[in-house]
């Protein structure tokens, strides 16, 4: 684990130290209640977790990680003056995405503009539905360190996990395929593609999610949450500020322990980070804090 990691727990805390305070605040939380209630809970219900920069590396070797977009943007079916006008539509928007001066809602036109003109230049690329498999295999995307203990424990208990991504679903999909753990207990919501009968990309299916729509995205999910029998215990896991609104779709959530992955403009943004998540974890490129919480308390 980077060594960069900080807790709000107490101050500065190292890596180790954070996972077990988090673990042990967590579980005396749900401890205490179940003693109030003299109901039985299990101690996590449900993970609600971005993907790209999340669950997904924001860098290896000293290299920039590609999100779900950028595995599609980088592709070699994507013609050169198009990766061109995608990148400078990436350092423009996403430049603002993280600009720490800033508010979200002054950011939020910005994000609407970048999705629509970047996905309408990958429409423009015709992309075959049938590539996307290849396409994924030839990326670099990685997911970060831990994630098979991740996902495998989550599944060995049963926990949900919803993902819920403001990047490419089929492509989020095919990453958790490819690495083997997308497993029934998992849940995408994300913005999927649309192809035309000859299985060629058209457009996009439903509402955009953007970075900083996700609580009304949440709230379009609340029939997902309610067919779950208890949802008052989650973690949530995310990279921006618009992720900490994923579980506004959540009826009685009685505790959420927010980690925050901060990957950029960490100067700028530890201390608004430190503020809104629980838990913030600075240029971390591993689920070991995850993972700790959960060989705890499962
Ligand atoms: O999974 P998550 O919600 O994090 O996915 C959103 C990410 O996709 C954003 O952080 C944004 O930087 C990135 N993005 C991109 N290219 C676009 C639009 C969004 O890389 N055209
Ligand atoms: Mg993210």
């Amino acid at each position: 684990m980077d060594r960069a990691a900080v807790a709000r727990v107490g101050a500065v805390a190292s890596a180790s130290v954070c996972a077990l305070l988090a673990g042990v605040v967590l579980a005396q939380y749900i401890f205490t209640l179940k003693r109030k209630t003299g109901r039985k809970t299990k101690i996590i219900e449900m993970i609600i977790t971005d993907f790209d920069m999340t669950l997904s590396r924001f860098s290896y070797q000293g290299r920039r990680c590609p999100t779900c977009h950028n595995v599609i943007d980088n592709c070699r079916l994507v013609t050169d003056e198009c990766q061109k006008k995608l990148l400078q539509l990436k350092e423009k928007y996403y430049s603002i995405e993280v600009d720490p001066d800033l508010t979200v809602e002054q950011k939020y036109p910005f994000m609407v503009e970048w999705y629509t003109k970047s996905h309408g230049l990958l429409v423009e690329q015709g992309i075959p539905r049938d590539k996307l498999r290849e396409i994924v295999a030839e990326s670099d995307v990685m997911l970060k360190e831990g994630y098979q203990n991740f996902f495998d424990k989550l599944k060995q208990h049963k926990i949900p996990v919803f993902i819920f991504s403001a990047g490419i679903g089929d492509v989020l999909e095919e990453v958790i395929r490819q690495a083997g753990v997308y497993h029934p207990n998992v849940k995408v919501v994300s913005n999927f593609m649309d192809f035309d009968e000859n299985g060629v990309l058209k457009g996009f299916k439903g509402e955009l999610i953007h970075v900083f729509n996700k609580h009304d995205g949440a709230l379009k999910n609340t029939e997902y949450f309610n067919q779950l029998k208890d949802n008052s215990n989650i973690i949530l896991l995310g990279d921006s500020q618009g992720d900490l609104r994923m579980a506004d779709g959540v009826a009685n959530v009685e505790n959420i322990l927010k980690i925050g992955y901060l990957n950029d403009r960490v100067d700028e943004l530890l201390e608004k980070y430190m503020d809104s998540y629980d838990i913030v974890l600075v240029k971390e490129e591993s689920l070991e804090l995850a993972n700790s919480i959960l060989q705890k308390i499962l």
